[in-house]
């Protein structure tokens, strides 16, 4: 017991802008975490944070107190290196799914601990489970098990896993203190270095559609990131990424999936170019920080290696199969997955260049169909969304579909078209297609 521990007197401290001590930090968590602290001391601390920051130092001793009032795991004696990625969420961010297989089949064990969707932006849980018999509820000893059978697994996050984390995430979102970059970094790594991984690979999203709007903030985010990880001792790499336009050609889970497995079958007939443009980039570091690639032309080369054999479609179909899912659909996914009903194109209204796709506005379209979700407890259609998304720099004819929704009823569809249209504008001058990674 701290008899030194006056909550008010740290909240001043960090009112007046002074730095925390790694012991009072420490104490803090642990009290919060076990309710011996009250939410609204915590609320009036994390305003302060907002407004006054906190040095790298702090921010590290916060995440690491936030890891430790809940589970860690350890991969020792695993036969293989370990990494996983993860990204701050955007319309059509389906990359965890196709990037986890493809990592295992290079050698490198994926244990990805993934989160629902959140607002507009999809989740990779919501995704997965829109494969019949997919069970995202592994307990750590049969989620190591998966990881040690095939590669790689991805499960959502155990009540266990960086409680304090659950707790201030649910009032910072209350209190308007989620924008904060050492709030951020603290959230996203207690949960990340408590999984366990030894490297780390950060998709920092930056644009319209995502969290982080400007390159500057996401620039401060990625840094934020890299310092925490890298002074916890894990291999760290941080890109950041557009979120202007929805990522590759589908937003809607079971739509996702179905991309997903055309990035692996290494044909993106119907997958975007920049999605797997993005899972190759990603996976790099994964395989270099890793130590099983040399350098960026090898661990490209290993990777389309195993995108063109069908190593990496095979270990996702292991993957699904180990966690209770249909693993047909690797083979035929529009077999498998659940289709929606109503299937209506959006036509363009004139000729040109695409200017801008709102990813924001495509996202709305996609939880108003009912492929997001309104309240924590609403449940998810998971056929619904929308595909063939047109993507900025093509040429567009009139009368071409610019996307094509899927939705439970046509009437329901028709309703949301002009909402769509709003999402695209043409230019009559050619336009480059935006670059990926900034
Ligand atoms: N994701 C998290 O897990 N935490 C945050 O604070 C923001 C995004």
């Amino acid at each position: 017991m701290n008899d030194e521990f006056v909550p008010q007197w740290i909240i001043e401290r960090k009112r007046d802008g002074a730095a925390l001590a790694e012991a009072d930090i420490r104490e803090w968590i642990a009290r919060y975490a076990d309710g011996r602290l009250p939410d609204y001391q915590m609320a009036a601390l994390a305003m302060a944070i907002y407004f006054r920051g906190m040095s790298p130092e702090e921010t590290l001793a916060l995440t690491d107190a936030m890891m430790r009032s809940g589970d860690t795991l350890s991969w020792d004696g695993l036969s293989r290196p370990t990494a996983d990625k993860h990204s701050t969420g955007g319309i059509g961010d389906k990359l965890s799914i196709p990037l986890a297989p493809l990592v295992a089949s290079c050698g490198v064990a994926v244990p990805m601990i993934s989160g629902r969707g959140l607002g507009i932006t999809g989740g990779t849980l919501d995704k997965l489970e829109s494969i019949p018999g997919y069970d995202t509820h592994l307990d750590s000893a049969r989620f190591r098990e998966v990881v040690d059978r095939v590669g790689c697994s991805i499960i959502g996050q155990t009540d266990r896993l960086a409680p304090a984390d659950r707790k201030l995430y649910a009032l910072r979102d209350v209190t308007g203190t989620v924008p904060s970059i050492p709030l951020i970094t603290a959230s996203i790594l207690s949960k990340k270095l408590a999984e366990g991984a030894a490297t780390l690979v950060f998709d920092v999203k930056c644009g319209a559609g995502a969290f982080m709007k400007t390159p500057a903030d996401a620039r401060a985010l990625a840094d934020s990131l890299l310092a925490v990880a890298r002074g916890a001792g894990r291999h760290a790499e941080a890109l950041v990424t557009a979120m202007d336009q929805p990522l590759g050609r589908t937003a809607g889970n079971a739509l996702e999936i179905a991309e997903s497995v055309e990035i692996l079958r290494g044909y993106p007939a119907d997958a975007g170019e920049d999605a797997r443009e993005l899972v190759l980039r990603l996976a790099v570091p994964m395989l270099t920080l890793s130590g099983v690639a040399r350098d960026e032309t090898a661990a490209r080369a290993l990777l389309e290696k195993k995108l063109a054999s069908g190593a990496a479609l095979e270990t996702f179909a292991r993957m699904v199969w180990a966690q209770g899912g249909d693993p047909r659909v690797a083979d035929a996914p529009e077999k498998v997955l659940p289709q929606a009903p109503a299937v209506v194109e959006v036509p363009a209204p004139r000729c040109g260049v695409l200017a801008r796709v709102d990813a924001d506005g495509i996202g709305r379209a996609v939880l108003l169909l009912g492929g997001g979700r309104r309240a924590v407890t609403d449940a998810i259609d998971p056929a619904v969304g929308v595909s063939r998304l047109r993507k900025v720099g093509e040429r567009i004819e009139k009368g071409e579909p610019l996307a094509t929704l899927h939705a439970r009823t046509r009437a329901e569809a028709e309703a949301l078209v002009p909402q769509v249209l709003g999402a695209f504008s043409f230019s009559d001058e050619p336009v480059a297609a935006p670059a990926l990674v900034l």
